[in-house]
Parts: structure tokens; sequence; C-alpha cells
């Protein structure tokens, strides 16, 4: 399901019938795809009417096949979530950052973000090895400049007061 730039519709229909049929299939039945910001002014519309329940939102601002198959790869792996209550989403979110709060706390404390930097990064080089065997050419989205962001959100997380963390 797909909405926003046409110039983004062709690449994202090129890229679809490149992909082994699993992806494809997955992408087109949980996928809500809204592609923006090429030449765009602005523009109001509704979301289209999603493919399931609970539909994964991808948001494209580009063109590149290579980071649209980064995208739908982060899509394609992305464990099927069950329905649940806006209450326990909430929860849940919260609950994931207080981890990562406390994690980012103990990093910092040891002078080691390295191994921290490692596991935020596993996901995206995933979805840039699908995308490379997808494409048939490199795909890299992790390189210093990514690194150096990553760095930054481990450093402001630490250093985040407030009840973030469970050791406050
Ligand atoms: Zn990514």
């Amino acid at each position: 399901m797909f909405d926003g730039d046409p110039r983004i519709e062709r690449e994202l229909l090129e890229v679809l019938r490149l992909a082994p049929a699993p992806i494809a299939h997955r992408i087109v039945t949980t996928c809500v795809i809204v592609g923006v910001a090429i030449d765009s002014l602005g523009w109001i519309d509704g979301y289209p009417d999603p493919p399931c329940d609970d539909a994964t939102r991808v948001v494209l601002g580009c063109m590149a096949r290579g980071i649209i198959c980064h995208e739908l790869s982060h899509a394609w792996h992305r464990s099927p979530r069950s329905p649940r209550s806006p209450r326990c989403r909430r929860e849940r979110l919260r609950d994931a950052e207080r981890m990562r709060v406390d994690m980012a706390r103990a990093a910092v404390a040891n002078d080691d973000v390295g191994w921290l930097v490692d596991l935020e990064l596993e996901p995206e080089t995933m979805a840039d090895r699908v995308a490379s065997l997808w494409l048939g050419e490199v795909v890299n989205t992790c390189g210093a400049r990514r690194n150096a962001e990553i760095i930054a959100n481990i450093q402001r997380r630490a250093a985040a007061t407030g009840n973030e963390g469970s050791d406050t």
C-alpha cells in the first residue's frame, strides 16, 4: 500500500519486482509505505487503509534503490506484532527506553561505548546486507556519520536526568 510521490512509487515497484518472493509478499501484505519530500511543498492526505490490522509504516524520502531496499529489509525482518492496546504499546516503549538509558549509562561509566554502538548497528548492517543481496550491489548506510549519530545518542541518553533509567 503506497501513497505519495509517484517517482518514489516507480522505484519502489521496481525494487519489489526484484525482491525475493518472501520479502515482496511480506511487504505488500503488512506495510503502509509513504513517499515524501522530493520536490514536495507539502500536501495533506489520509493514510490509505492498511493491508492488515497492525501495519508497519515505512516512510521513504528518496528515490535511491539502496535506501528503499534497506528500509524494506527492516520491515521484512521486523517480527510480526500482535495487536495491543495503545497503553500496552506505550508501556513497552517506555520499558525499552529505560533499558537503553541503563545500557548507555553503563557504557559511558565504563568509558567503553564500542559494544553498544555495535549492538545498535546490528539491525542496520543486517538491513544493508539484505539490501545488497537484493540489488546485487553494495548498500552501506553505516558509515562514520551513522557511528557519530549513535555515539551522540548514547551520550544523550547517559546524561538524561529524570526517571528514564531504572537506577534513579
Ligand atoms: Zn536502517
